[in-house]
């Protein structure tokens, strides 16, 4: 009985840290995904300038102080790119 016992606990420990040793890589895998979600300012035609009266300030992507929940990199409340929605 004394065996048993052994056993089952290993195996719940094997167990255990087989999901912990799976967890940790998924989790900074997915965190790496979600940071490189971002699209490059090439590919969003990115621009310093507003495009008429859309600017990336008003835009509903934009998070102060210079950054965009869409495009990678440093953005400037007054650039502009394809990605420009209107704020609701
Ligand atoms: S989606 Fe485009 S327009 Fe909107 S904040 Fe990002 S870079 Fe600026």
């Amino acid at each position: 009985m004394e065996i048993e016992r052994t056993m089952v606990s290993r195996r719940w420990v094997i167990k255990t840290l087989s999901c912990l040793a799976c967890a940790i890589p998924i989790s900074g895998l997915a965190s790496t995904l979600h940071a490189q979600a971002k699209v490059s300012k090439e590919q969003a035609a990115y621009q310093d300038k507003p495009k008429g009266d859309q600017s990336c300030s008003n835009c509903a992507h934009f998070v102060p102080p210079r950054a965009c929940a869409v495009v990678a990199g440093d953005i400037s409340p007054d650039g502009w790119s394809k990605y420009w929605a209107a704020k609701k």
